[in-house]
């Protein structure tokens, strides 16, 4: 078997790297290293660098490319190959940033793409809702095959951190893209379970923070009714009636 116990001890002693590096702290506060800082301050720049106001975005949908190398340009030429459920081609790549594994991209690089800069819907998560309000990350990588690497990991960890502190989004609003349809995307390696208990470390709770800007932003339904809410959207159109 692939997923040997060595193999789980290799993820978590990598798991504890990305911790120490990114620090468990409120994102706008302590960090422990210059390098934790350089790479804050480098995403920071790449969020904040669009050509319209920010929208109220509502949900992170992570995802692997399911492949070993890869860039934006790569997938952006794959999804101009595509077509919505009305036959219109795709405008090109359908997330919203890309992480890099080293492997076509910079390991760890976070590259926002013309979806982010412009504001746009995403054509990504499978169900028109969660293109609309949804965040699109994509990292490149099978992990289906291997996990992500630290460096993506980490850069993984400190754009969730920014754009949850920027959006308000509580953990549950933090989702796979297999949690929205019939999909292994992003892979059974992904540490999903141990990036959203980090990140839940570092958010707000809504309810300790009442009366704050972003309560009403958040949706009033329970993280199971956002999971049992994914099976009754239509799984047959990958991408919004613009996409
Ligand atoms: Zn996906």
């Amino acid at each position: 078997m692939f997923q040997s116990s060595g193999h789980l001890i290799a993820l978590s002693a990598l798991w504890l790297h990305v911790v120490a590096i990114a620090g468990c702290a409120d994102p706008g506060s302590v960090s422990t290293s210059p390098r934790a800082d350089a790479e804050r301050t480098s995403i920071r720049r790449t969020i904040s660098d669009t050509t319209e106001p920010l929208r109220n975005w509502k949900y992170v949908v992570l995802h692997h490319t399911a492949t070993t190398t890869g860039d934006v340009d790569s997938i952006d030429n794959v999804h101009k190959q595509r077509r919505d459920s009305k036959g219109r081609p795709w405008r090109g790549i359908g997330y919203h940033f890309v992480i890099g594994n080293g492997q076509g991209m910079p390991d760890g690089a976070v590259e926002a793409t013309f979806r982010w800069t412009d504001q746009l819907d995403g054509a990504h998560a499978g169900s028109l809702a969660y293109n609309q309000h949804g965040i699109g990350i994509c990292l490149v990588g099978n992990f289906e095959d291997a996990p992500p690497t630290p460096a993506q990991l980490r850069a993984t960890y400190l754009l969730m951190q920014e754009l949850g502190h920027q959006f308000a989004l509580t953990e549950e609003q933090i989702l796979r893209h297999g949690d929205l349809k019939a999909t292994a995307c992003p892979g059974r390696l992904f540490p999903y379970a141990e990036l959203v208990q980090a990140y839940s470390h570092t958010q707000p709770r809504v309810a300790e923070t009442p009366g704050a800007p972003h309560k009403d932003r958040v949706l009033p339904v329970s993280a199971k009714f956002i999971k049992e809410g994914s099976h009754v959207v239509p799984i047959q159109s990958p991408q919004s009636p613009r996409d």
